[in-house]
């Protein structure tokens, strides 16, 4: 039940990679026939991705990843524009957040936008931060601790009236939610192949107008300049099934089914004394629910009892699961930094099934017990 921080590789998605590995293994910069394959798989890979977010192929680049496609959107509007001023917000994954910190260290502006509670950031505060040097907008789809869904059209439509660009980080997003570029209006789109069944160290950019952003990795000359390297072809390839295998018809199916095992188990989970639902109740993505449970000290210990029974879950993001630090997300939306750091989170996938959710809800009463209890003790 870890879902997001990675999913198991679809068979269809890996049957395309491990054809594309025999059949268009070419490098897709050689102009003869073997190399020439492999490019027509990558052009055909292009064009499945661009279909499944509503895009046009030439707006589409690809990256190793979600982390590599936030620091592209930040870095290079800073570089083309030298200085200015970037709205996002304080609960951004670290991809983004880091990066806006670098920039301000290095002269430029930032401002965070603090969520509400339920994880929201609105329209009037955005209005309200923007000012006459803001260069860059960048507001998540998804938040990747608790799951809360931003009105991405509203907030891209008060940037655009001001011709500012507006990125959104959709890695939790694609492939879990209807997503279309241009419903969302946004300029900048990042997402990664491995948070929707796809494979690791493979990604995407959607970029509206290639030329705004100047690339950052410089050698061959790749995805028409702007990302240098040789392309990870079956990689992408594998990346294309999975997104279409989601989108299409697979959400439709999808989203009915991890909505219904996730308010079950929030349902569950909630009427265990001290245990509080974080996020948005309803707008939040369909198999997301995340808790912080109160009297634990932290949530490493639940997370390992938890494993001990088989079920695995994370404490919030899985790049800070390891540590002590309670969530800046929790921390941003309010909660104490007490409660923070005993946040609980699960994702569900497809093969997730009712009968484990509700061996989870069977075993968190004693699991969290026996937990206060050997607190109580020290
Ligand atoms: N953005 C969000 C919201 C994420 O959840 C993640 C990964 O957990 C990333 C970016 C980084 O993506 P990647 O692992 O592909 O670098």
């Amino acid at each position: 039940m870890d879902h997001a921080a990675t999913a198991p590789i679809s068979e269809k998605a890996l049957g395309e990679m491990v054809r594309c590995y025999r059949e268009g293994f070419g490098n897709p910069s050689a102009i003869h026939s073997v190399g020439q394959t492999a490019k027509n798989e990558l052009e055909k890979a292009r064009g499945r991705i661009a279909k499944a977010l509503g895009a046009h192929s030439s707006e589409i680049f690809f990256t190793s990843g979600g982390t590599e496609s936030d620091n592209w959107v930040l870095e290079g509007i800073a570089r083309k524009k030298q200085r200015g001023h970037i709205v996002t917000t304080a609960i951004e994954h670290n991809a983004v957040l880091r990066m806006a910190q670098q920039l301000e260290e290095r002269g430029f502006s930032v401002t965070c936008l603090r969520p509400d509670r339920l994880g929201f950031v609105t329209p009037e505060q955005l209005e309200a931060a923007i000012r006459p040097d803001t260069i860059l907008v960048s507001v998540m789809t998804a938040n990747n601790v608790v799951g809360t869904l931003q009105d991405i059209p509203a907030l891209a439509a008060i940037a655009r009236a001001r011709r500012i660009p507006f990125h959104t980080d959709a890695v939790q997003a694609v492939g879990h939610v209807a997503l279309n570029v241009r419903r969302l209006g946004v300029d900048y789109l990042s997402l990664s192949a491995h948070k929707f069944r796809g494979p690791k160290g493979v990604g995407a950019l959607f970029c509206r107008m290639p030329n705004t952003l100047p690339p950052l990795i410089l050698g061959g000359g790749q995805e028409r300049t702007k990302r240098s390297g040789t392309e990870n072809v079956p990689g992408i390839v594998g990346m294309a099934a999975a997104l279409e295998e989601c989108v299409g018809g697979g959400l439709e199916a999808a989203v009915p089914y991890l909505t219904d095992l996730r308010d079950r188990l929030i349902r569950g989970l909630t009427g265990i004394p001290g245990v509080l639902l974080t996020g948005a109740p309803s707008e939040r993505l369909p198999g997301l629910a995340s808790f912080a449970v109160e009297g634990i000290g932290h949530s490493s210990f639940l997370v390992n009892a938890l494993n001990e029974a088989g079920v695995c879950v994370s404490s919030g993001s899985a790049c800070s699961a390891a540590s002590k630090e309670a969530s800046h997300v929790l921390e941003a939306m309010g909660l104490d930094a007490r409660l923070a750091r005993c946040a609980l989170r699960f994702s569900l996938d497809t093969e997730n099934t009712r009968e484990e959710v509700d061996r989870v809800l069977a075993l968190m009463p004693g699991v969290i017990e026996a937990q206060r209890r050997k607190g109580s003790a020290f």
